[in-house]
């Protein structure tokens, strides 16, 4: 598709190559293998001299247009999809560093995507360093002559913080490092990292991109030159979307624009409301005004995005982790699930949940302390979100 459409057209319409039925909507390839014409076709479409499909470990009609999609979405000249975030996350890893090489990355990750890094890929014989996500000082810091790879994830979770990724794509580039950016929370629809000078995106696209909480997936996209290594190693190891999940996620990004767009909207209702109760002491939201990095926020995303994180006041005699939970408990409505970017609103407590591997040191010198909630905003309307918080009503 060109350039010329607008994003929703982008999104509606790119990738979608009818077979010979002329189907207006994408059809579902649920086969492994292909049939070649004759055995020199075969040679052929092996050797690559000749495009077209062979096996559904790496060649699937409905993957491609996935593929094809999500890379006119985010501006790449390919897209890899795979079978799951972390599989995304390790193919990109896989595709472009060696043994020996040495990745700095922000140290508020994905909790599991730091479990990759560090406990599994450094047995493999990677280095890696966790910094600050929003000191730059610490990443240039960090800088040896083995660097290959900067690892980043912007706003990030629970706590909003955003990083400025043209400044990192620079500090990145002077030193001949690439910069990989998880564009989970945003997606292409609130930011697009290769413009703003990333080398590499990565995706669970499990989240936003499904949008309804059923498949698992990922992607990871940039340049032709470096996917040929991520292509490569998916074709051995077999991380392998499937086609199935693939039709789900095109049905998804056809709808992403609007779905992104009301989620962000309901958030900031919510951000706002939750703002001016008593009972909250802080918001973490960066389309609001009070967010440390709003500016910025609004400079490289086109709004806030759908995750709220608040830390609840203690009542006298509570603990912080008493008043989270108790304020969690008293829900009806919302989903208690760690899980984000579904059309039902999910409250998780970051603390005893997705952040519980970490030290109680550690994790309140991040920011992450015991009264903080996260509400990753769906769907519903948001007067019912605000009456489901009934502790602080
Ligand atoms: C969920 C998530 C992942 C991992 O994705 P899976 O599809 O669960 O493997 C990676 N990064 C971020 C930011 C996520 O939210």
């Amino acid at each position: 598709m060109t350039k010329e459409y607008h994003p929703e057209t982008i999104s509606v319409r790119a990738g979608n190559v009818p077979t010979e039925h002329g189907e207006n909507s994408e059809a579902i390839f649920l086969n492994s293998s292909f049939r070649f014409e004759n055995a020199a076709q075969a040679a052929a479409r092996f050797s690559g001299d000749e495009p077209g499909n062979i096996y559904s470990r790496f060649t699937n009609p409905t993957v491609t247009a996935f593929q094809d999609k999500l890379a006119a979405m985010e501006g790449a000249e390919q897209c890899v999809a795979t079978a799951s975030g972390m599989s995304a996350i390790l193919a990109c890893v896989m595709g472009v560093c060696n043994t020996g090489d040495h990745i700095v990355a922000s140290r508020s990750l994905f909790g599991t995507s730091v479990q990759l890094l560090t406990n599994i890929m450094e047995r493999w014989g990677l280095a890696v360093t966790l910094v600050s996500l929003t000191d730059l000082a610490e990443w240039q810091a960090a800088i040896t002559p083995k660097t290959k790879m900067f690892f980043v994830e912007t706003p990030s979770n629970p706590l909003t913080e955003v990083c400025d990724i043209q400044a990192l794509a620079n500090m990145a580039h002077q030193a001949d490092i690439r910069l990989a950016v998880d564009n989970c929370f945003c997606t292409p629809v609130i930011q697009k990292p290769l413009a703003l000078g990333a080398d590499i995106v990565v995706h669970s696209a499990t989240k936003y991109i499904d949008g309804q909480g059923r498949c698992l997936g990922g992607a990871v996209l940039g340049s032709k030159a470096l996917m040929e290594p991520v292509y490569a190693f998916l074709r051995s190891a077999g991380v392998t979307m499937s086609a199935f999940n693939a039709w789900v996620f095109l049905k998804g990004l056809e709808t992403l624009p609007i779905r992104m767009e009301a989620h962000a909207r309901k958030a900031l209702a919510l951000a706002t409301w939750l703002e001016a109760q008593p009972q909250v002491e802080r918001v973490y939201y960066p389309g609001l005004q009070s967010h440390p990095q709003h500016a910025l926020a609004m400079q490289q995303q086109t709004n806030g995005g759908g995750i709220v994180s608040f830390d609840v006041k203690p009542k006298a005699g509570q603990s912080e982790q008493e008043a989270a939970w108790a304020l969690i408990d008293a829900t009806k409505l919302i989903s208690i699930t760690a899980n984000l970017g579904d059309a039902k609103s999910t409250i998780t407590h970051p603390a005893t949940t997705t952040h519980s591997r970490i030290s109680k040191e550690a994790r309140e010198a991040s920011g992450v302390k015991d009264g903080l909630v996260r509400i990753a905003v769906g769907l519903e309307h948001e007067s019912d979100l605000q009456a489901d918080l009934t502790l602080l009503t």
